[in-house]
């Protein structure tokens, strides 16, 4: 089959590789859609704990292929997409039900081979069905949107709020929407490229400013207190730490990105 293998730092080719074998409770998917994350991105740069060579590609769905003799849940044909977290599920973290914490992690595209390939192997316990009428490219966006509404649990939003998010990528994009079905009055979005925040504008910010030094003074007019939720989403440190600004009293900061 075809994968793109990143082979060292910065250094990744498309070519013919083995298929992946079937071990007895995993499904064979073949790859519909696969998003390419900034952790895809961090993996290539050596940044992350991923060993080269690697296939990358988290973020996606497809249709089962072939399934292990222990598998129960799944059949060939059937359209999927997947957690491509591996818990351990017997370390501490696992047993208090902190499984984000797992002392002994594993991840498809992370750690073992993933999507940016026709053929990922996927261990049964990770796969969830797609519903009908959702396409292959929406149902790779799972990973990412389940992302986004953790964190905005963790940011424990109350009706009324108002939010500041920092990035309009995908990942703030997503962050907008969320918040505004989670009880956001006012979602307001930064980002140092206008055409992404004509997006965001679209999706529905209430607000959106560029980021060209004036925008401190135009996030107070906005909110003179602050924002009750502050994000980044941008995984910059300078940024990360610029948004801590404009955090009101008592209020919450969700570091997103990374
Ligand atoms: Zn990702
Ligand atoms: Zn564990």
């Amino acid at each position: 089959m075809l994968a793109c293998v990143f082979k060292a730092k910065n250094s990744w080719v498309v070519e013919e590789v083995a298929e992946p074998e079937c071990a007895p409770d995993e499904v064979i998917v073949r790859v519909k859609a696969c998003g390419i994350c900034g952790t895809d991105l961090h993996i290539l740069q050596a940044e992350y704990f991923s060993d080269f060579p690697i296939i990358a590609g988290h973020e996606f769905s497809g249709v089962v292929e072939q399934v292990g003799e222990k598998v129960t849940q799944f059949k060939p044909g059937d359209w999927v997409t997947a957690d491509p977290n591996i818990f351990c599920d017997r370390c501490y973290y696992c047993k208090i039900n902190k499984n984000n914490h797992c002392l002994n992690l594993q991840a498809v595209g992370v750690t073992r081979n993933g999507a940016f390939a026709e053929l990922v192997a996927v261990p049964e316990k990770c796969l969830f069905h797609i519903p009908e009428g959702l396409s292959f490219q929406e149902a790779a966006m799972a990973e990412p949107l389940a992302c986004v509404i953790y964190g905005i649990q963790r940011s424990n939003i109350r009706p009324g709020e108002k939010v500041l998010i920092f990035g309009a990528g995908p990942i703030g994009l997503l962050l907008l929407c969320a918040f505004q079905k989670s009880g956001a009055s006012l979602v307001t979005m930064v980002d140092i490229s206008e055409k992404k925040l004509n997006l965001a504008q679209e999706l529905g910010a209430c607000a959106v400013v560029l980021a060209d030094g004036s925008e401190g003074s135009k996030l107070r007019k906005i909110a003179p207190l602050g924002f009750e939720v502050v994000v980044d989403a941008t995984g910059i440190p300078a940024v990360q730490e610029k948004a801590l600004h404009f955090v009101q009293p008592d209020g919450t900061y969700l570091l997103f990105g990374v």
